[in-house]
């Protein structure tokens, strides 16, 4: 739809509305609500076997299996996995052109974490159960409620597991379903599940950006070799030096050190240290100064403990000083939705019809590959209530979850149009 001149971003457009009540009388719609109701127990169960189904980083092909058959027997068509994992299943429609509805196989968790999957009532526990179990969950949902009412529509819907959204994965599953020019070209609108939740919307791609820093040393026994430089040393003074930046408020920009590892005993100066470093931001300036700020920090810490070196050991000469390499494990774009996008009209007109509150949020999710080509996307919740994410102590509520999926279901079908 061509933007309105002077519509407001908070005004959703009376014909958007009444698409979303007309859809919302449909008597196939009101069975689909029974429907997904009264299968709450049935999608707990999936989503406690797919939890049980370990999905690290890069390791994600088992639970990716499970889902292939499982968009088999909801009777999508065309069910396939692509080259790096993503699995892909579609409902057919009339027209050229996608709308998708995607969620990430993958958790933080690395693998050989003890899973303890279990359910105490309304409640489910475990790693992953809700970040993604939910997303997950709720692609099935919708998949199984349209081939139990039998909904017709006019763009297909093209259901998508994908790899790679979370920490070093770095959206890979999206970046590569959107370097196709089979999908880039004919994907009109994607709808993103993540997590629990039905009250955000994500229409703004948070960017961040992640390096591996390692530092290297010539090393040397602790006694004889007393006075060599030390990576570790310069690690951290640099991490003293770089954590004093300054960051503002607005835009809102974070940084993290979050792994640091190196030597090799006690008695041994290390030959080499590293740490991992995360920066985040709403605007790509604030990433690149705080990068610069990093590298900063790594040349002083160098400088620093070369002194400090020819200080304890004026007259030893090392067969090499001390170097540090930053390397880029992570870059996500940054980008935002168009004011007037169709597929913001849309939720917001689903929203209003179901009397349901949501905020628009900026972060970072599979959302921020098409944001990032001026692509229609958002990225919302499975519905129910989930807390503990990236933690062992994760957790989902299922009480809820029912609207969380007429959210997601009416939010698809009003993108994807009427079937004629
Ligand atoms: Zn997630």
């Amino acid at each position: 739809m061509p933007p309105r001149p002077g519509a407001e971003v908070s005004e959703v457009l009376p014909s958007v509305q009444q698409q979303i009540a007309s859809l919302c009388a449909l008597p196939e719609i009101r069975s689909a609500f029974t429907w997904l109701r009264a299968r709450e127990p049935q999608l707990a169960q999936w989503q406690l076997e797919l939890a049980r189904i370990a999905a690290p980083p890069f390791g994600e092909s088992a639970r990716g299996a499970w889902l292939a058959e499982k968009f088999k027997e909801l009777g999508l068509e065309q069910v396939h996995t692509d080259e790096v994992g993503n699995v892909f299943g579609t409902h057919s429609g009339q027209r050229h052109g996608y709308v998708t509805l995607s969620a990430h196989l993958d958790t933080v968790f690395p693998a050989g974490t003890p899973l303890n999957v279990r359910q105490q009532g309304s409640r489910l526990y475990g790693p992953g159960v809700s970040d993604n179990g939910a997303g997950v969950t709720a692609i099935l949902a919708i998949a199984a409620v349209l081939q139990a009412v039998g909904l017709r529509h006019a763009l297909p819907l093209l259901f998508i597991g994908n790899v790679g959204e979370e920490g070093e994965g770095d959206l890979r599953g999206m970046r590569h379903i959107f370097s196709a020019p089979r999908w880039k070209d004919s994907i009109h609108y994607s709808l993103v599940l993540d997590g629990a939740g039905s009250d955000t919307i994500v229409a703004e791609a948070l960017g961040s950006r992640r390096f591996e820093v390692i530092v290297r040393g010539p090393g040397g026994h602790s006694w004889s070799d007393f006075g060599a430089p030390n990576p570790i040393v310069v690690l951290a003074r640099a991490i003293q030096s770089f954590a004093q930046t300054p960051v503002p408020a607005v835009p809102k920009t974070t940084f993290n050190v979050g792994v640091i590892r190196g030597g090799a005993s006690v008695n041994s100066i290390p030959e080499s240290a590293s740490m991992r470093v995360d920066i985040r931001s709403t605007s790509m300036a604030e990433m690149e100064r705080l990068e610069r700020a990093l590298r900063y920090a790594l040349d002083q810490a160098v400088e620093e403990e070369s002194q400090a070196t020819e200080a304890r050991a004026p007259s030893h000469r090392w067969p090499f000083g001390l170097s540090f390499e930053l390397v880029a494990i992570g870059n996500r774009p940054a980008g935002e939705l168009h004011p007037q996008a169709h597929i913001m009209q849309v939720i917001r007109a689903v929203d209003a019809q179901l009397g349901n509150a949501a905020q628009v949020q900026r972060a970072s999710t599979d959302a921020n590959i098409p944001l990032s080509l001026g692509l229609e996307a958002i990225a919302i919740g499975g519905g129910g209530t989930g807390g503990g994410a990236h933690t062992l102590q994760e957790w989902f509520d299922c009480s809820g979850r029912e609207l969380g999926l007429k959210r997601i279901l009416l939010a698809l079908l009003g993108l994807a149009g009427k079937a004629l």
